[in-house]
């Protein structure tokens, strides 16, 4: 199975990722995004993918998990 997450190493809090789908992301108490929970297999909407391209850090991913 594909997950979607945000690499918090990565991430630089531009919030680009919620602006473009904010019912897959959210941001944090410090200004990070995270997926929201239950959202994880989201990747193959449209505004999500528009998200996984326009975050500047890369830090938007996708895992394949068992
Ligand atoms: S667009 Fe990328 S860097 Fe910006 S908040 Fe979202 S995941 Fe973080």
């Amino acid at each position: 199975m594909t997950k979607l997450w945000v690499d918090p190493s990565r991430c630089q809090g531009h919030a680009r990722c919620y602006a473009l789908a904010p019912e897959t992301f959210s941001i944090d108490e410090e200004g990070y995004a995270f997926v929201i929970e239950g959202r994880e297999q989201s990747y193959n909407e449209d505004n999500v993918r528009k998200a996984i391209k326009n975050c500047p850090e890369r830090a938007i991913k996708l895992d394949e998990t068992e």
